[in-house]
C-alpha cells in the first residue's frame, strides 16, 4: 500500500501526540513505565486504516523480529481467547513490546496514543463522558486539564470511512494488535 495512503492518518496521529504531550506537561506527568503498564491492557482497535498502518510498520522490521513477534502474538491470543468465560485482560504484554519498548511506536494505534490522561468524549445530544487517567499519574489529586478526545475520534472516523470506501470494506472490525498482526 502506498505510503501516501497513510498521510492523513499520520497527520492525525501527530496532532494527537502533540496534544497529549502538552497536557501531560501541564500535569508534570511523565510516563516512565509502571507496574500497571498500559501495554498490558486488553485494547481492541476498530479501524482498517490503523490496522493497515500497523502492518506497514511491522513490515519495516527484519524477518527475525517479525517471526518473534508473530510467535508472541500466537501465544497472546492463545491465552486471551481461550478463556472459557467472558474475555478479559490477563495483564500480559502486547506482543510488540521488547525490552519495555514498543517496536511499532511510530505506527501504534490511536488508543495506545491517547491512553493515560483524564479525558472527555462528547456524543451528539448527550453529556460528555469523562474518563479517568492512569493510576501512575495520581490525577485525582490534580485539577483537570481539558482533554477532549471528540475531534480526534471524529477525524479518525472520516479517515476510516474514506479508506473503507476505497477498499470496499463494510464488515466491522474489533481486534487486538496481536490479532491484527496474525490476520494480515
Ligand atoms: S502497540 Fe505498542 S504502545 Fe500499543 S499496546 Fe502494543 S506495545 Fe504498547
Amino acid at each position: 500500500m502506498a505510503i501516501k495512503t497513510f498521510e492523513p492518518l499520520a497527520t492525525l496521529y501527530n496532532a494527537m501526540d502533540k496534544t497529549w504531550n502538552k497536557i501531560a506537561a501541564g500535569y508534570h506527568f511523565k510516563c516512565s513505565g509502571c507496574e500497571d503498564n498500559c501495554c498490558k491492557s486488553l485494547f481492541f482497535h476498530h479501524t482498517y486504516i490503523e490496522k493497515a498502518y500497523l502492518i506497514h510498520g511491522f513490515n519495516t522490521l527484519d524477518q527475525d523480529r517479525k517471526k518473534k513477534i508473530l510467535a508472541k502474538a500466537k501465544k497472546y491470543c492463545g491465552k486471551i481467547f481461550s478463556q472459557s468465560s467472558e474475555i478479559k485482560s490477563l495483564k500480559i504484554y502486547c506482543p510488540v513490546i521488547e525490552n519495555d519498548r514498543c517496536l511499532l511506536y511510530l505506527y501504534r494505534p490511536m488508543i495506545c496514543r491517547l491512553h493515560g490522561l483524564p479525558h472527555e468524549l462528547s456524543r451528539p445530544g448527550l453529556n460528555p463522558v469523562k474518563g479517568a487517567g492512569c493510576d501512575a499519574g495520581l490525577f485525582d489529586d490534580k485539577t483537570y486539564i481539558k482533554f477532549d478526545r471528540t475531534p480526534f475520534y471524529q477525524q479518525m472516523a472520516q479517515i476510516e470511512l474514506a479508506f473503507r470506501q476505497d477498499l470496499n470494506k463494510s464488515v466491522k472490525i474489533k481486534e487486538t494488535v496481536a490479532q491484527m498482526l496474525l490476520s494480515q
